[in-house]
């Protein structure tokens, strides 16, 4: 079962999902085209990390901003909060390396 189907009753729609070299972000999302993209550096970080950094970013398909309907759809993902430390963790100089 994808993680669309399991959080997100399979309703989010995007056009493409790739690696790409980027130096400050963990991923970002294009709300008008679709497109997500996901640091380079992060396919070495454990899959529930990684598929953390995917529900976050498929989760701005709907919601551009970080308000509280982002975080709702986010949270449906249960281990979201316990990426979000490993993230900070990791990241610790960071203020916010989530676009
Ligand atoms: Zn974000």
């Amino acid at each position: 079962m994808s993680l669309n189907e399991r959080h997100f009753g399979g309703r989010l729609r995007w056009t493409s999902i790739a690696f790409a070299d980027m130096a400050h972000l963990w991923g970002s999302c294009t709300f008008t085209s679709g497109a997500i993209r996901i640091a380079m550096r992060a396919a070495v970080l454990p899959e529930w990390v990684l598929n953390y950094l995917l529900v976050h970013e498929l989760a701005h398909l709907e919601h551009s901003d970080h308000g509280p309907a982002f975080r709702e759809l986010e949270n449906r993902y249960p281990l979201s909060e316990r990426a979000r430390g490993y993230l900070m963790a990791l990241d610790h100089t960071a203020t916010d390396a989530m676009a």
